[in-house]
């Protein structure tokens, strides 16, 4: 018998080990993380700069200066605010925070494999709801909840099948879980959908006492390798995940970067745009060339690959590796012959479909 063990739920845990480029000398072109790729704003990486001659002080432990930035740039209560290093930090602290061993938390089917691993490492049980055509179904995440369904974790809009879910549809879910059930809105991609019916969650938060908002630095602004996400809950999760996050957890360049990205509305706006004229572009490019794309609202997209026996998607991987081109396979939400792939600069796009085209003729 082994004398040292992890509990059982940890043993279940796949740690996510995302493929990288190799350290071959050849410029890769890497399209199978989420990065902007027009990189950090400058005045983030001003600030990163200053903020590196004092890296021998710890960092502010109650994160003043960015939550008040968050505040000001969202119009959110200060109070109500708490940083992590990462959105994926935060999700790991509100499972431990609110689940336990006996206890269920429910995911959507494809939804972010984060959560899952989250609701393992806190020891709860995962019940995961069925999803249609790649969007998420409120009716069947409503159907599979119980009296002991502790929390409720919702990306929106979702990764990897970059769809989302409208504002009345959220509001629909939050009306049909108990009260008990703390539910999570994951809005990591939300500053990429501007469309009317679409809410990152704010308004639904602050008119419920059980409603969480999970935001990050990761995707728009640029920082995903700095590690700064946020919350924005009832004042009860917000104790919680203060009462067990490390006591400096965001670094003190992570606090000040992320603050000063806040203020770059031009940089934003750049990303934004950028987005928008290529996403739509990647999306019928890949049509053209045979792949079925999913419609995304995010700053990727997920496209099946034609399931010629001939030609299985680790041929196309291969071929685009070749190439110098990373993109991302989804094996682990069960979608074997799907890839996602992240909206590069213009020429990365270009050569992705011209490598595409190549092997799919
Ligand atoms: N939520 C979603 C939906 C994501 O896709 C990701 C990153 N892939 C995260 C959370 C975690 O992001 P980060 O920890 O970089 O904030």
């Amino acid at each position: 018998m082994d004398l040292l063990s992890p509990r059982p739920s940890v043993g279940q845990i796949k740690p996510y080990r995302p493929a990288r480029p190799p350290r071959d000398g050849r410029r890769w072109i890497d399209l199978s993380l989420t990065h902007n790729p027009l990189g950090p704003s400058p005045l983030a990486l001003d600030a990163y700069c200053e903020a590196a001659t004092r890296i021998h002080c710890y960092p502010d432990w109650d994160q003043e200066p960015l939550r008040h930035a968050i505040a000001r740039r969202h119009s959110i209560d200060v109070d109500h605010i708490v940083c992590t290093a990462g959105s994926e930090e935060l999700i790991h602290l509100v499972a431990q925070a609110f689940a336990g061993p006996g206890d269920e938390v429910l995911c959507h089917e494809r939804g972010y494999r984060g959560f899952l691993k989250a609701i393992r490492a806190a020891g709860a049980t995962a019940v995961i709801a069925a999803e249609r055509d790649m969007v998420v179904d409120v009716e069947a995440l409503i159907d599979r909840a119980s009296e002991r369904t502790k929390i409720c974790f919702l990306a929106n809009p979702n990764n990897p099948t970059g769809t989302y879910i409208p504002a009345d549809a959220v509001q629909r879910l939050r009306a049909g879980l108990p009260p008990h059930t703390l539910l999570v809105l994951d809005s990591a991609y939300a500053d990429y959908c501007r469309l009317p019916d679409y809410s990152d969650g704010t308004e639904i938060v602050e008119n419920s006492d059980n409603v969480m908002l999970i935001r990050t630095f990761s995707k728009m602004h640029g920082l995903a390798g700095l590690r700064v996400g946020w919350g924005y809950g009832p004042a009860t999760v917000i104790e919680a995940v203060n009462a067990i996050r490390g006591t400096f957890n965001v670094s003190l360049p992570a606090q000040l970067t992320a603050a000063a990205a806040l203020s770059d509305a031009e940089h934003e706006e750049a990303t934004f745009a950028h987005n928008a004229q290529w996403l739509p572009w990647l999306s019928r490019e890949l049509e053209r060339v045979g792949l079925r794309v999913y419609p995304s609202v995010c700053n990727f997209v997920l496209a099946r690959v034609p399931t010629d026996p001939s030609l299985g998607i680790q041929a196309v991987i291969d071929h685009l590796a070749r190439r110098g081109i990373l993109v991302k396979a989804v094996t682990e939400y069960g979608l074997s012959d799907c890839l996602r792939i992240t909206v590069g600069r213009e020429e990365e796009n270009k050569a992705l479909v011209v490598a595409l085209a190549e092997i799919l003729g």
